[in-house]
Formats: structure tokens, sequence, C-alpha cells
């Protein structure tokens, strides 16, 4: 899809497409015409005019809520949401074991020319060769002959920003047509991350995958506002801190107020909630054109209540404080994947074992008195205990 190219098929004509039965109805298979006549069923106001921003210098104009597909198990709530003109769909070579591409290929198949993909390299690759080959795979997988963004999967610190060999494997991709434009994602040490692809005298990356949510730090904030004015294309993920599940707001669900909060950041071009089923894709792309309000700071405020004695915002400032080295914000996100509103024990084991051996929670078992402390107050001990529990 090319940057300044929309969606041609807006919500109304999608509706009525759908249900006089027209070509789209009879050709679709029954899953997708399933998902059509909830979709359809659920009134007008699931149908929101699609609100586009542009990706930085990328010039890519996305919809500001665009589709995290990491835990959608069925391409057909894709596939529902390009009709309805989401069109950034990201994934990773990583999720569901190299699965999720395949998905989204499936969900795309006739329509990419109306949807950009992103996804992403594997976290340990880092030579010409790993580049290579990561995007070899993901265009098989993904059935397509173009990545529009390929990013460093979860950099934590500036020097995988500048390693020569995996700018060498990029520029050759590109050169070639087989990816548009590089980013890289991160959840730890953002603020770092996001001031270096500036600082980059090359400015080697176009866009940055930030994990960005009400609870956020000033100083990433800062650095997000920096990079999005130097012309890198912000989308923020993780904005519903976890997803949890809280009987503290009653019926209320707190988490189109989450996306609003990250989208009244102009810096912002797109967020990308995960979505696993119609009722969230419809919650979720309902969001498109409200603005956050004063009664959405109040529930966020009672969400932040609700979560605080398990949600951990992965700062990392509590690792130095462990003499085992253990890497407490990782395995904490490990844990985040199982329990919170991810539920997703094969991703929350696949992250925790990427850890090397000498960072992961099985180290974690012989201080009498945990030294490392959490300036949010949660008992780290008792979460590594957990971890060992859940994910050994
Ligand atoms: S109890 Fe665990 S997390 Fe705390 S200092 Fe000891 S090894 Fe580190
Ligand atoms: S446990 Fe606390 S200090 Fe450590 S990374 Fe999480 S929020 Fe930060």
């Amino acid at each position: 899809m090319e940057p300044d190219k929309k969606p041609g098929m807006n919500r109304r004509t999608f509706i009525k497409a759908g249900l006089a039965g027209t070509a789209t109805a009879l050709i679709a298979p029954p899953v997708f015409a399933d998902a059509l006549q909830q979709m359809a069923g659920a009134g007008p106001a699931a149908f929101p005019k699609p609100v586009y921003r542009t990706l930085g210098r990328t010039g890519l104009k996305l919809t500001v809520v665009s589709f995290g597909a990491m835990l959608t198990p069925e391409p057909e709530v894709i596939r529902v949401a390009i009709e309805q003109g989401v069109n950034y769909i990201d994934t990773a070579r990583k999720y569901m074991g190299g699965k999720n591409e395949e998905i989204v290929a499936q969900a795309v198949k006739g329509m990419r020319d109306k949807v950009f993909i992103a996804t992403k390299t594997l976290a340990d690759s880092k030579t010409k060769a790993d580049i290579i080959r990561d995007v070899e795979v993901s265009l098989k997988a993904l059935g397509t002959d173009h990545i529009d963004v390929i990013q460093l999967h979860n950099v934590t610190g500036k020097e995988r920003i500048f390693i020569a060999e995996t700018r060498e494997a990029l520029t050759l991709l590109k050169k070639q047509g087989k990816v548009r434009f590089c980013g890289v994602t991160t959840h730890k040490n953002e603020a770092e991350v996001l001031n270096a692809l500036v600082d980059d005298p090359d400015r080697f990356f176009d866009t940055c995958l930030v994990k960005l949510n009400f609870k956020a730090e000033k100083d990433v904030i800062a650095a997000i506002d920096r990079a999005a004015k130097a012309g890198i294309g912000i989308i923020a993920m993780k904005t519903q801190a976890g997803g949890y599940e809280t009987a503290a707001l009653g019926r209320v669900s707190p988490h189109q107020a989450a996306l609003k909060w990250a989208l009244q950041n102009p810096n912002v071009t797109a967020a990308i909630p995960g979505m696993k089923d119609m009722s969230q894709l419809k919650e979720d792309i309902a969001v498109m054109g409200m603005s956050f309000s004063y009664a959405d700071t109040r529930r966020l405020d009672r969400y932040a209540d609700a979560i605080a004695p398990f949600y951990c915002t992965f700062c990392g400032s509590c690792e130095n404080g462990c003499p085992k080295g253990v890497d407490i914000s990782t395995v904490n996100r490990s844990l985040m994947y199982a329990e919170g509103g991810y539920r997703d024990l094969t991703l929350a084991r696949a992250t925790y074992e990427e850890l090397p051996l000498h960072a992961n929670a099985a180290l974690c078992t012989s201080c009498e008195e945990c030294s490392a402390r959490c300036i949010n107050g949660l008992d780290i001990a008792a979460k590594m205990e957990r971890a060992r529990g859940v994910l050994a």
C-alpha cells in the first residue's frame, strides 16, 4: 500500500454489503460471515469513521487505532478490522512461534493493497545473515513480497541501534525492495532508545514502537516528543497497562479510556492494542474520533489503584539492587503476558526463555531478604517466586 493511500470502502457501504448478501458475503468463509454478522448486529456505534495520522517522515497515513495481531488466533478478526478501514497490522517473527505471521497472511489475502504490514526481527538477531534470514522467513510466512515496516524487536539500550551489520542488512533489504522502512520496538529504557534514534548522525531508523500508557514516566513522554519532532514515527503499544481485568470499576471497562489517553498525545501516530476477538475489536476501534474526558481520568485513576499491587512498569530501576543480576523487569513482563489481559502462556514462556540463564527468576531463591527495591512498592521476591511457578 502506498503512503498516501487510504482504504476505500466506508463503514456504511460495508454494512450494506454484508447484510445484502453481496459477493463479499457470498465468498466469505463461514467464520468470516459470522464475524460480519456480529459486527453488523452491533449497531452503528461499532463502526467509527477511520481517523488517520501520518507516521513521521515515512509519510504513511495510519489509522490511529491500528491492529496489534500478537494474540489474535483467527484471521477473520483482522479481516473485519481491515474492512472497517484499519490499515496497519503489527506482528512479529516471534509471536505464536512464527504462526502469527501466517495468520496475518491469511487475513490480508486479497487485501494486501489495503494495509501496511509491520513485523519484527528476532531479538537476538544482530548479524547481517541473521537479519536477512529473519526478513526472508517473515516474507514467506506473510505471503508478501515486501514488509512496510521492519522493526528490531525489544531494543533495551542504545547499543543495538548502532550495530553496523544490522544496518548493512537493512540497507540491502531496502535496496531489494523487500522492506520499505525500518524501526525499533522498546519497552525498557525507552527514553534512552528514543534519544539514541534522534542523536544518531545517520538518523537510520524511521519509526519507534514504544510502550506508552497512563503510567508512563515524564522522561519517556519527553523523549517521544523529541523523537516525533525529529520525524521519527511513533506508535504506542501496551497502552492498556497489561489489560488486567478488575472488578474495581464494576461493568465499566477502563480500556477505551487507556487507549484515548495514549492517543490524546499528538506525537503518537497510532496505537496497536492487541485484539483477540470481535468484542475487543469493537471496543478498541470505537475509540477513533473520541476525545479523552474527565470521566476517563477518573476511570484510569481507579484502574491504576486496582493494578498497583502487581503492575510493573518495567522501569528496571530495582535491578541494580539485586546481587544475582535477575532481569526483574523482563521476568515481570513475562508474568504479565501469562496473567494480564493477554492470558498467553506461550508468549509468556517464550519471553521468559529469551532471558539468559544468569538473569532468570531461577536465580532468585536464596536471599534472606530481597535487596531489590521497587519504586512502585511491588513485592519483588514474591513476584519472582510466582514467575518460577508459572513460567519455569
Ligand atoms: S530475593 Fe531475588 S530479586 Fe531479591 S535481591 Fe534476592 S535474588 Fe534479587
Ligand atoms: S519491579 Fe518496580 S522498580 Fe522493578 S522494574 Fe518493575 S516497577 Fe520498576
